[in-house]
C-alpha cells in the first residue's frame, strides 16, 4: 500500500504539469539554433533582406522576419552581417594521399582545412579520382570529412595520376566510369576530362558518353587546344546543354582572341546551354580575360577555386577571395552569391543544396563585406585593387557551427570562469 501510494504521488506532478505534457508548449518547436537579424541573401527564394533563420535537426526549420528567441536552445545575433546558403565550390582537388599528383596524391588538400573558413559547405572534387580509385577516395576523404564532398569522376580510370597516365586513351573507359557513377549517384555528379594534350576527341566523347549513361554532365578542362581539337568545335558542336567548361578566364585555350575580345565561341556555347566555371587555380585566372568578360557581360555560371597545393597560397587563396574578385569587378552581391550557391546546385542536379528553403540542409555562411584597401592578384602577376573583401564570420554545416571567426558561440571570459571540459579533445596533453 505504501508503495502504491508513493507511485501515485510520483505520477501526480508530471501528469498535472503542462510543461512536458500535451499542453500548449508541446506544439511549440524548440529550435537548435537561431541566427537573428542577418541580411539574408538567398537567390533561389528571392530573399534579400534582414531576416531570422532557425535550424532544427540539421535542417532549415523556419525563416521569418522575427522568430521568438525563447523557442531556440542557442541564439546568435548576427546584426550587420550577411547570411547566405553555404557556398558550393564547383572545382577543387581533395584526394590527398602519398602519390605524386592529384589522385591519392600530395597536390590535393584535405577539405575541412580550406572550406569552412571560406564559407564553403559543399566542395566538388573535379576528377582527382577515376573508376579505379574512387572508392579509395570515398573511404579516405569523402567519408571522413565534415565538408560535403561531391565528385566529378575522371574519365581516366586512374584519375589525375599525372603525366603520361592522363594521356593514355586505353585507360579511358566510358563503361567503367558510368558504372561507378551509377553506383554512387548522390556523390558523383559528373564526368571530368582534363589535362589531355593530344589531337583526339576521344577523351571528350567518352566523357559525354559516360555522362549520358549515368545521367550526369561532363566537365571539361580542355588541356591544350589545337587545329584538330579547337575550343570553337568543343563549344559549338561537341558539348551539350548542361555540360560545364571550366577555367573560362584562363586565356590558355584562346578564350580571348588576338583582337582582345572574348572568343565568340564562348557566347555561342552559352546560347547552347553550356555552363562556364571559373576554376581559378594556380594558372587559370587572367585579369585580361576576366575584365573583357565584364566588359562584354560574360559572367560565370559558377565561381570556384580549383583548390590544390599550387593555388592555395597564390592569387587564388580561397573561395571568399575568388568571390571578392567578382565583387571588385562590380558584380552585385546577389549575383556573386547565386553563382556560388544556387546555380552550382542546379548544375550538379542537387537542388536540395544552395538554398535556405525550409527543409533544406542547414548549411549556412555568415559573412562580412569588410571595407578597406585590398589587392587581388591573378595567376600571371597582375593585380587589381578593390575596396571590399568577403570575410566569413560563421559557417554552419548540417546545423553545427563549424567555423566561428570571433568566438560568437563561446561565453565571455571573466576571472574564475569555468569552461566546458567535457569535450574529449581537451583531455589530450
Ligand atoms: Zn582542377
Amino acid at each position: 500500500m505504501v508503495g502504491a501510494s508513493a507511485a501515485s504521488s510520483a505520477n501526480g506532478p508530471s501528469s498535472d504539469d503542462p510543461a512536458p505534457g500535451a499542453g500548449a508548449s508541446a506544439t511549440a518547436v524548440t529550435y537548435d539554433l537561431l541566427l537573428r537579424r542577418g541580411h539574408v541573401v538567398d537567390p533561389k527564394n528571392d530573399r534579400d533582406k534582414v531576416m531570422d533563420i532557425a535550424v532544427k535537426d540539421g535542417k532549415i526549420a523556419a525563416v521569418g522576419s522575427k522568430i521568438d528567441p525563447s523557442r531556440a536552445k542557442r541564439t546568435i545575433d548576427i546584426k550587420g552581417k550577411y547570411l547566405a546558403p553555404g557556398f558550393i565550390d564547383m572545382h577543387t582537388h581533395l584526394f590527398r594521399g602519398e602519390q605524386d599528383a592529384y589522385a591519392d596524391g600530395v597536390l590535393g588538400l584535405p577539405p575541412d582545412g580550406f572550406t569552412f573558413r571560406a564559407g564553403v559547405t559543399t566542395a566538388l572534387d573535379t576528377g582527382s579520382s577515376g573508376a579505379e580509385n574512387f572508392e579509395l577516395f570515398k573511404k579516405n576523404i569523402i567519408d571522413t570529412s565534415k565538408t560535403r564532398v561531391l565528385a566529378m569522376l575522371n574519365i581516366v580510370g586512374k584519375g589525375m595520376a599525372g603525366g603520361d597516365k592522363e594521356q593514355d586513351l586505353s585507360n579511358m573507359s566510358a563503361d567503367k566510369a558510368a558504372k561507378v557513377a551509377k553506383k554512387y549517384p548522390e556523390i558523383i555528379r559528373g564526368i571530368k576530362t582534363a589535362h589531355y594534350n593530344g589531337p583526339s576527341w576521344e577523351p571528350v566523347e567518352r566523357s559525354i558518353k559516360a555522362g549520358e549513361m549515368a545521367g550526369v554532365p561532363a566537365m571539361i578542362d580542355f588541356g591544350s587546344d589545337s587545329p584538330e581539337r579547337s575550343i570553337e568545335e568543343l563549344l559549338t558542336k561537341r558539348l551539350r546543354a548542361g555540360d560545364i567548361y571550366s577555367h573560362v578566364y584562363s586565356g590558355l585555350r584562346h578564350e580571348l582572341g588576338d583582337d582582345g575580345k572574348l572568343n565568340p565561341a564562348l557566347q555561342a556555347g552559352r546560347d547552347r546551354g553550356i555552363l562556364f566555371d571559373v576554376g581559378h587555380g594556380g594558372g587559370s585566372f587572367d585579369w585580361n580575360v576576366a575584365m573583357e568578360g565584364k566588359k562584354e557581360g560574360f559572367w560565370p555560371d559558377s565561381i570556384s577555386t580549383d583548390l590544390h597545393t599550387d593555388s592555395m597560397n597564390a592569387g587564388m587563396k580561397d573561395m571568399s577571395n575568388v568571390m571578392s574578385k567578382f565583387l571588385t569587378m562590380g558584380q552585385p552581391l546577389s549575383d556573386v552569391i547565386e553563382e556560388s550557391t544556387w546555380k552550382p546546385a542546379q548544375a550538379l542536379g542537387r537542388k536540395d543544396l544552395g538554398n535556405l528553403s525550409v527543409g533544406s540542409p542547414a548549411d549556412i555562411a555568415v559573412f562580412d563585406l569588410e571595407k578597406g584597401e585590398f589587392g587581388y592578384a591573378d595567376s600571371f602577376g597582375l593585380r587589381v585593387d578593390g575596396k571590399e573583401k568577403l570575410v566569413t564570420e560563421l559557417t554552419v554545416r548540417a546545423g553545427e557551427v563549424v567555423w566561428d571567426l570571433n568566438g560568437r558561440t563561446a561565453n565571455p571570459w571573466t576571472p574564475g570562469a569555468v569552461g566546458d571540459k567535457s569535450n574529449e579533445e581537451h583531455a589530450a596533453p
